[in-house]
């Protein structure tokens, strides 16, 4: 993505895998969901069982595709990915269904993206691991019913509101993951650091897991522009300390929350043109030209999470801690 603190998946984050915690002691953070998983693939491998299927839902860049490849590996079966907007065809999704092993975790990211006549293949393949598919057009089109090996679907989304609701009944194991605690994320980036063997310090750490928006793909993003403006700013003479870490991130605008040119556009917008608001969500994005999809999955979870934005019956406000950020005296009365 153009912005560095856009949480979406990147070209350029095809490295991050390096990152990747590999089992679930080693993936910090989202303790609910964590122990819950431990439970049910301790006694789906007692019972040599599939595990019930798994809807991860959550902001992008929490670890859903990291948590689905952990549920593979500690179940110890194969592990096979696909996405909603990938699968065309309702034949795309069969090859995929006929060619698990017994067992298996298939992974389908954005399934809210799903065609929905696919989904209408998925119900039974989910349900009784059968695969009903027409053969043929018109008067000599049949239905043939093929059996699928036992396997487990873990599909993530950004929003379990987005899924309709027969597909989202379906999932035994839901799962909402949520922004991480700038103590999780301390962790999270003095183990990258130490993985890409970067010498930061304490501090250093602290101050990049404060600006990354609680999410994780964010802060490793964050840490590599850190490394790599320090490489070049002071050649490898000693650790990187906070000076050199807010001097690498105010350079990348990302502010002392770790939002960007953007956000504060987001900001401005309700507290100059609505006067704090309410604003529908349609309007703000018209008028910032960006899709109301980006500002309600990217932009938004974040800025609502820490109270800078409320979300009410008639639209988005901004709150008291969104005026102060600005540098502006909230009105006198204010919401919530
Ligand atoms: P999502 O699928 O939710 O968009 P990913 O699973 O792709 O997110 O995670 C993005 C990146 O963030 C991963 O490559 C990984 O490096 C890092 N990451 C995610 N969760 C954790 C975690 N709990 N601990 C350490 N790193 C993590």
């Amino acid at each position: 993505p153009e912005r560095e603190i856009d949480a979406r998946r990147g070209e350029e984050d095809g490295n991050e895998s390096s990152l990747r915690p590999q089992t679930l002691d080693d993936f910090t953070g989202q303790k609910a969901s964590r122990e819950n998983l431990a439970i049910f693939i301790a006694a789906a491998r007692q019972r040599g069982d599939a595990l019930d299927h798994v809807l991860l839902h959550g902001p992008p860049g929490l670890g859903k595709t990291t948590l689905a490849q952990i549920v593979a590996r500690e179940l110890g079966v194969g592990f096979r990915a696909t996405s909603g907007p990938v699968i065309q065809r309702a034949g795309d999704l069969a090859a995929i269904l006929t060619n698990l092993q017994p067992r298996d975790v298939l992974f389908i990211d954005e399934i809210h993206r799903l065609h929905p006549a696919i989904e209408e293949v998925l119900y039974p393949a989910m349900e009784d691991f059968q695969l009903d598919l027409i053969i043929g057009e018109g008067p000599a089109a049949r239905s043939v019913r093929i059996d699928l090996s036992p396997f487990t679907l873990v599909a993530a989304t950004t929003r379990a509101g987005l899924l309709a609701t027969p597909l989202r009944d379906r999932f035994g194991i839901p799962l909402r993951l949520v922004f991480y605690t700038p103590e999780e994320l301390c962790q999270i980036v003095t183990r990258g650091a130490r993985k890409l063997e970067f010498d930061l310090t304490p501090e250093g750490a602290e101050e990049i897991a404060r600006r990354s928006r609680g999410t994780p793909r964010i802060a490793g993003r964050l840490l590599r522009r850190v490394r790599d403006f320090a490489a070049v700013a002071r050649a490898g003479r000693g650790p990187v300390d906070r000076a050199l870490a807010d001097a690498a991130l105010s350079r990348l605008e990302v502010d002392s929350m770790g939002l960007d040119g953007m956000d504060r556009r987001y900001l401005r917008r309700i507290a100059e043109f609505h006067h704090g608001g309410p604003v529908g969500v349609e309007t703000l994005a018209a008028a910032l030209a960006e899709a109301r999809d980006t500002l309600e999955d990217v932009i938004e979870p974040y800025l609502i999470q820490e109270g800078l934005v409320l979300r009410t019956s008639r639209g988005r406000m901004l709150g008291e801690r969104g005026w102060r950020h600005l540098g502006l005296q909230p009105p006198a009365r204010m919401p919530g």
